[in-house]
């Protein structure tokens, strides 16, 4: 089964009662037993079954299942948000005396929590600059519990070695963890490249309609299994609405990524050309530090993109608002284009400095590629470029 194939009937069938192409919302808080031994054994997790929608739901298992089979797990499980699948992942493995080993460059919201939280548990926390590899790698041998990585960055689409630095941490039996919201199980499987658990925020390009939250895990089982167990009592659970939005739009994601791939490397190529663009970054190009790394671990360079203006942040105030094609919005993935400055929305609470050591431009747009015709979005920039 391809993927195209796996996205659309994997988890599908067992709740499709009278016929229905579909699978239903079970909007059901508890689910009830005749046989109060049978109750007990699910109970028990010695048969499969569903108890209380906080642990899981049939609905909610349709989503996981999809996931578990695109990024070829062993196990899956889901999260209210995608920061749920990552703080409950990380404090699931992370305590008192444990070290993690990972990036600069990581989302915000993770940074914060390397930053503010773990170190308040008594966790040693190691951001090493995102980009090199030899600074990793000699920090996870000096020792190292958990490995988090995210490739590719936001927003200057760094990329990291996942196979490399899976084997540094495999010696020292760390577990290793990717964040793979941006790139999509479509172009990139970190399971495949040596990681242990995968994490999406499915509020992005798996859902892709900016219309519902959630967050997933996969991997190997028996951590699949240590998160799960956190998270059903720390209920940060998934709601069947929102799997059930995330399953739908699932279905279409191939369609949709080998949209944004294609137009993505037109948009980064045209703009590379463009005499108010400084600089583009995108892993497609083959100009981007990342690409020899991205074209090995990536079957396709993604839907995300930034880009630099040759000039101050008063011209990316003038070239977003003269955009017709895009909504000015903080998220990522979704069918229309969304666009925003990485120093005023991202990136808002570091400093010009802080920013400028992160390899972040205070010209930078962050450029989240919809699944518009390409022409019409080569058309609008072309004209907002004009303005300036
Ligand atoms: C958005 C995002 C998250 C957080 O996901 P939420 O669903 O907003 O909680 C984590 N990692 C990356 C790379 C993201 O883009």
């Amino acid at each position: 089964m391809k993927k195209s194939t796996a996205a659309v009937w994997s988890g599908e069938g067992d709740l499709n009662t009278k016929g229905a192409a579909t699978s239903p919302i079970v909007n059901s808080v508890a689910f009830s037993y005749k046989d109060l031994e049978a109750w007990h054994q699910v109970s028990l997790g010695k048969t499969d079954g569903f108890i209380y929608s906080r642990n899981t739901n049939p609905t909610v298992a349709v989503l996981e299942e999809k996931i578990r089979v695109l990024e070829g797990a062993e196990d899956a499980t889901s999260f209210s948000t995608g920061m749920a699948a990552i703080s409950n992942t990380l404090f699931t493995f992370l305590t008192t005396g444990k070290r993690v080993v990972s990036l600069k460059d990581t989302y915000g919201g993770t940074s914060k929590i390397f930053l503010d939280f773990l170190p308040k548990y008594g966790v040693d926390v190691k951001l090493c600059d995102t980009t090199d590899h030899g600074q990793l790698e000699t920090e996870i041998a000096k020792g190292c519990d958990l490995l988090y990585l995210e490739t590719p960055t936001n927003p200057t689409l760094k990329v990291v070695d996942i196979k490399r630095l899976a084997d540094a941490a495999k010696k020292v039996g760390a577990v290793v963890v990717v964040d793979n919201t941006f790139a999509t199980p479509i172009n990139q499987n970190p399971l495949q490249s040596g990681a242990d658990l995968v994490i999406h925020s499915a509020t992005k390009f798996l859902c892709g309609h900016s219309d519902a939250m959630g967050g997933l895990l996969a991997g190997r089982k028996e951590l699949v299994r240590k998160v799960y167990h956190f998270r059903e009592i720390n209920g940060a659970s998934l709601q069947a609405d929102p799997a059930y939005m995330i399953a739908r739009g699932m279905k279409t994601l191939e369609l949709r990524i080998e949209r944004q791939n294609a137009s993505a490397m037109t948009i980064a190529r045209y703009l590379k050309t463009h005499s108010k663009v400084k600089d583009v970054f995108y892993p497609g190009l083959e100009s981007h530090i990342g690409h020899d790394i991205a074209k090995r671990q990536m079957s396709g360079f993604g839907g995300m993109m930034s880009f630099a203006l040759d000039g101050s942040y008063e011209l990316v105030k003038k070239f977003l608002t003269s955009l017709q094609w895009v909504h000015l919005a903080a998220s990522l993935g979704s069918v229309s284009t969304l666009a925003g400055p990485p120093r005023t929305t991202s990136h808002v609470e570091l400093t010009e400095q802080q920013r400028a050591m992160l390899g972040i431009p205070e010209s930078l747009i962050r450029y989240s590629v919809g699944i518009e015709n390409v022409e019409d979005l080569l058309e609008d920039i072309e004209q907002a470029l004009g303005k300036l």
